[in-house]
């Protein structure tokens, strides 16, 4: 039977624990706390060894040792060998929110926000787990239950200087999963990055704390993460010529967008490849194939969508369903997307999709 210890041997030890937090909040959730984060930007430890039970579920529910991946495969179906690297989708969108501040704080098109928001007003769900901004490259975990929460979570704060002083502000992954057990009973969404919700499908799978409380699996898609020590944010800065405390906003699409405000008040955006980031991304990064989050009930990134648009893929049937009552609601709107405008989206998501993929092979081959 495995157990934690062989998530250290196999996992952290290789440095490609994600830091999803699946693991800790199973195991909390039984109130052992037999494992638990001592600094936020290293992987989980022992804390009580000896009440370890050796249950193997940690184990089993880790992104990173993929024991549960053709078992959720089956119950979900959400991805098998002919629709890879895609994972299966229903329908294609590029969408934009009707609502105004969603929109204007939104990473993208504040769609995610959005469906969030019409959840919340539907009382399907009691409240969603998302990232709130603490500054450039920092977020923190929050459970939103109203649209001012959603803003919070959607908006930059500039006010940031003191925060930069703490080396362990500037991890850029949202140690969500925990927060769920903070919410026993309540029904919930989650955003998350695709080890997140891959993690808390396998949980779901085997009918596991918390995951109960789990309505819905809102995914982004990611190329990739990144941490920041201080050491980090100095060569950041001296290698792209900008000030953290310049940036007011940050995107992800086919590139690393920073938008700055400089001192003289004049706004520019830069765009830094992937490519010259390889220094700045999270190392665990490299050990997932996962770009446009396979096992969510919607999948959204910015890719393929103009401006101030998100791109989304419906996977499950109520993923399918909300995304279409909240058309017909007017709460989003849709760019009309013809059949070949579709394709060449679809094809440029498809590439960064084979791009990550064999980004995991290269890294597991040398
Ligand atoms: C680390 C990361 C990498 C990404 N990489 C890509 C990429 O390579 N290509 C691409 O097209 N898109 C990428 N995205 C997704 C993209 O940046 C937008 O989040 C997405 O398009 C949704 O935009 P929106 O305006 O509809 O969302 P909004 O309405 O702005 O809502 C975004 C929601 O996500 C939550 N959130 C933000 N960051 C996190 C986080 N780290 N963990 C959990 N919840 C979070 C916010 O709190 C908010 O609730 C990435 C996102 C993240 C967080």
């Amino acid at each position: 039977m495995k157990s934690f210890r062989d998530l250290i041997k196999e996992v952290h030890q290789k440095g490609i624990c994600q830091q999803c937090g699946g693991c800790v909040s199973f195991c909390n959730s039984i109130e052992h706390e037999v494992i638990g984060f001592k600094n936020p930007n290293k992987p989980p430890v022992y804390l009580n060894k000896n009440k370890c039970l050796r249950c193997a579920l940690c184990y089993l529910i880790c992104p990173q040792t993929h024991a549960l991946e053709a078992e959720i495969n089956k119950t979900y179906k959400f991805s098998n060998f002919t629709t890879m690297p895609l994972g299966s989708f229903f329908n294609l969108y590029s969408c934009q929110s009707t609502d105004k501040d969603f929109l204007q704080y939104g990473t993208d098109g504040g769609v995610v926000n959005t469906i969030i928001y019409y959840l919340l007003e539907k009382e399907v769900i009691d409240g969603a787990i998302v990232a709130r901004t603490l500054g450039p490259f920092s977020r923190e975990a929050i459970i939103a239950e109203n649209k001012e929460d959603l803003i919070k979570a959607s908006r930059i704060k500039l006010d940031i200087s003191p925060q930069l002083e703490e080396i362990q502000k500037f991890h850029t992954y949202t140690n969500s999963l925990p927060k769920l057990n903070q919410y026993r009973f309540k029904k919930l969404a989650v955003v998350g990055t695709p080890c997140q919700i891959y993690t808390i499908r396998c949980m779901q799978n085997l009918g596991i704390m918390p995951s109960e409380n789990i309505e819905f699996c809102l995914g982004l898609f990611c190329y990739e993460n990144f941490f920041f020590d201080k050491a980090q944010v100095e060569n950041f800065e001296k290698a792209f010529n900008v000030k953290f405390r310049d940036i007011e906003k940050i995107n992800i699409k086919e590139d690393l967008i920073l938008s700055i405000k400089d001192t003289d008040s004049r706004s520019r955006s830069i765009h830094i490849p992937f490519n010259q980031l390889n220094k700045y991304m999270r190392v665990a990064c490299n050990a997932c194939n996962d770009f446009t989050n396979i096992y969510a009930d919607i999948s959204f990134g910015g890719l393929g969508s103009p401006d101030k648009y998100t791109t989304i893929l419906t996977r499950s049937e109520k993923g399918r369903s909300i995304i279409l009552k909240a058309i017909k609601a007017k709460k989003i709107k849709c760019t009309h997307l013809k059949t070949s405008v579709k394709d060449n989206v679809k094809e440029l998501i498809t590439k960064y999709s084979i791009k990550k993929v064999k980004r995991r092979e290269n890294f597991f081959k040398y």
